[in-house]
């Protein structure tokens, strides 16, 4: 197919607050990828060990153990500031430290491998994604580099910005950022396609945002109508109310304040999410954590009522949402044909019941997978930019919006839009300006994002100066500014002086929420020494794991009665003398280099193998009998030809014995 080439394959990755997931377009349909546990979504965490960076359910399962060190909701700090409110009221829940860093970036504090160290949130993003890349690489057999990565709606310039840097640090080709609505909506409407015009509204309440989309979809062109969402609204909000329910109860109840110990509070937490999960589907269930302080258990039974009332406020909040979208739309809503529900959290009844009610009882969809749709939508819209798609993916046509308003500051601090809210994207849109002075020679832009009209109460992301202005009475100079909006949603500015027709083009480049560009080469750098570090440990786990084997197995072969009987004494105490050193050794040790390991094994088989051999010599019954304890139901398999040892050795990496002397049959 056209185009194919070096961009293929390409996949789409839904980067979640909470969890991941990754996707693929192959043989003429979606394949969601499960991870090297099976798994369909993967948790969004990267924890840092003593030993080892760890990334995905292998960081998730840890946590209680390790809770300094283990880094999740990075997705709630990209492209935000340290001085951001709900950064700051985010650190004080989380039990990794964030530090204020240079330009008012959120910096994550861990210790790795005994020393400190200082990671943005671009960083940790990109350890999922690089996870995920390896996911698809471990599926697909094959490197994979393209990419599309999705984002909330509501994600403003500098979120998606941020985003796209943690692609391309992770060694992405990131080829396009989407809505995650909107990704959905492509999930939703591809096999939608004839059926004529549908107004939906895409509805995705995850771990940590709520974002709406209304599309209209027809004939495979999915035009955005509205976007709207809360980029700090969702599933561990509604966990962070329960624990505090929880806290308050022990404190009440036993007199002790937990809200300080990061470990109580992680492990409460996990146990507040389960419930949370089961309250779904059940109408009451507990919350139980055996010795959560001072050895004291905690158990509350909780209904489905409570958990309701203790986050009805944020249930309305997104429902809100919906409303505004509607407005923004200037669509009413008996005009909606289906509302999707997307996200984890979306399985809430209460929550379903509300938007129920708010769409006057009409049935909600819930038959795309909440936990999928996004990443599939996004491997459509892969398969799509690399040409590698059947008719319907090549016919898809999205049209997108803008989520927020965007200008620059004009006199006292006003807000002058350039580029309303909700416009079509890709975008190019003018406005003029003049000098407020007389004589005046340059001009600061400010740029900002947001809908209100101070800009005070907007988002700034970044200001430049336009000089070289030719002097001139106030208000005589003529400047063009530009900004154009690319597929991605990502912002250019620009500004030309008119009249003299001497030109100036400017383009943000200190927007203080982003990475400097040297700072990203340094990362992209790091990233590929954590890598190899990465590696390196790995191969240490596999020597220790043949070394471990190696001794189990022996110790087997030694305490097994019709092997071990027929040893000599002098050659059974030799070799449980080695085997005790070893296992000795292997307990003391947490760190050891992959060389200590394989000079071990090679002592040990130096001592055990020809034991083993001369006793097998002798009598080929004694090895051909024995049935280590592992392994069993395959030993006997193989056994059947009489070789079970030989196998077993061979499984261990241990070829002593020859293949004729098992085979003997009696
Ligand atoms: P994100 O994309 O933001 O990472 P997801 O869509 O993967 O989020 O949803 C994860 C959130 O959904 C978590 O907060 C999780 O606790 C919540 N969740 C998952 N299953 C359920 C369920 N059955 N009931 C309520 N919440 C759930
Ligand atoms: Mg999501």
């Amino acid at each position: 197919m056209a185009g194919q080439g070096d961009k293929w394959p390409a996949i789409g990755i839904d980067l979640g607050t909470t969890y991941s997931c990754v996707a693929v377009w192959r043989r003429d349909r979606v394949e969601i990828i499960v991870n090297d546990l099976g798994n369909r979504t993967t948790p969004s965490h990267v924890a840092f060990t003593r030993k080892e960076r760890l990334v995905g359910d292998a960081a998730k399962n840890q946590i209680a153990r390790n809770p300094d060190n283990s880094v999740f909701d990075a997705k709630r700090l990209i492209g935000r500031r340290f001085s951001d409110l709900l950064v700051q009221n985010d650190i004080k829940l989380w039990p990794f430290k964030v530090i204020e860093g240079p330009e008012d970036k959120p910096i994550i504090v861990v210790t790795y491998k005994d020393e400190e160290k200082h990671f943005s949130a671009e960083e940790i993003s990109s350890m999922v994604l690089n996870k995920m890349r390896e996911i698809a690489e471990a599926y697909l057999g094959t490197s994979v580099k393209n990419a599309v990565i999705t984002v909330p709606a509501n994600f403003n310039d500098s979120q998606r910005k941020a985003t796209k840097d943690a692609g391309n640090i992770a060694g992405l080709n990131v080829m396009r950022i989407i809505n995650e609505s909107t990704a959905a909506a492509i999930a939703y409407g591809l096999d939608e396609i004839d059926i004529g015009k549908k107004n939906v509204l895409i509805f995705d309440l995850g771990g940590g945002t709520v974002d709406l989309s209304l599309l209209t979809i027809e004939n495979g062109t999915f035009k955005v109508k509205a976007v709207a969402g809360d980029t700090h609204l969702g599933g561990e909000d509604f966990d962070n109310r329960m624990l505090e329910h929880c806290v308050k109860i022990f404190n009440r109840q036993q007199n002790e304040d937990i809200s300080g110990n990061v470990r109580a509070l992680r492990r409460l937490r996990t146990a507040c999410e389960r419930a949370k999960m089961i309250l779904s589907s059940a109408n009451e269930t507990s919350i139980e954590v055996d010795s959560l302080y001072k050895g004291i258990d905690f158990y509350l039974s909780i209904t489905r009522a409570r958990f309701a009332e203790l986050n009805m406020d944020l249930f309305k909040k997104s429902i809100e949402l919906v409303d505004k979208c509607l407005t923004d739309a200037k669509m009413d809503k008996s005009g909606i044909d289906d509302i999707v529900l997307i996200g984890g959290s979306s399985r809430i009844p209460d929550l379903q019941q509300l938007l129920q009610d708010f769409f006057d009882g009409k049935q909600l969809n819930k038959n795309i997978n909440p936990d999928e749709a996004v990443a599939y939508g996004a491997a459509i819209q892969a398969a799509k930019l690399a040409s590698m798609g059947n008719e319907k993916v090549e016919n898809i046509v999205v049209l997108d919006v803008t989520p927020l308003s965007l200008g620059v500051e004009v006199g006292e601090g006003e807000m002058s839009v350039v580029i309303p809210r909700n416009t079509d994207i890709p975008t190019k849109m003018e406005r003029y300006y003049t000098t407020r002075f007389d004589d005046q020679t340059s001009i600061l832009f400010p740029v900002f994002e947001g809908e209100r009209a101070r800009t005070v109460d907007n988002h700034q992301l970044g200001e430049f100066i336009l000089s070289s202005i030719p002097p001139a009475p106030e208000g005589v100079a003529d400047i063009k500014v530009c900004f154009e909006i690319d597929a991605n949603g990502i912002l250019n500015v620009s500004a030309v002086e008119q009249i003299t027709g001497t030109s100036c083009e400017i383009t943000i480049t200190n927007d203080k929420a982003r990475l400097p560009k040297e700072e990203i080469d340094r990362i992209v750098e790091d990233a590929e020494k954590y890598k190899v570090e990465d590696d390196e440990h790995k191969k240490g786990v596999t020597a220790k794991e043949a070394l471990e084997k190696y001794t189990f197995k022996m110790r087997n072969i030694i305490n097994d009665k019709k092997i071990g009987d027929k040893l000599d004494t002098t050659s059974k105490e030799t070799i449980e003398a080695a085997i005790g050193q070893a296992i000795h050794w292997l307990d003391g040790i947490q760190l050891a280099e992959v060389h200590e390991f394989e000079e071990k094994l090679t002592q040990l088989k130096l001592i055990c193998n020809p034991i083993i051999q001369k006793n097998g010599q002798n009598d080929d019954m004694m090895l051909q009998n024995m049935a280590p304890e592992e392994d069993v139901g395959q030993q006997r398999k193989g056994s059947s030809s009489g070789n079970s040892v030989f196998n077993y050795m061979a499984k261990v990496g241990l070829n002593l014995i020859p293949y004729k002397k098992t085979t003997k049959k009696k």
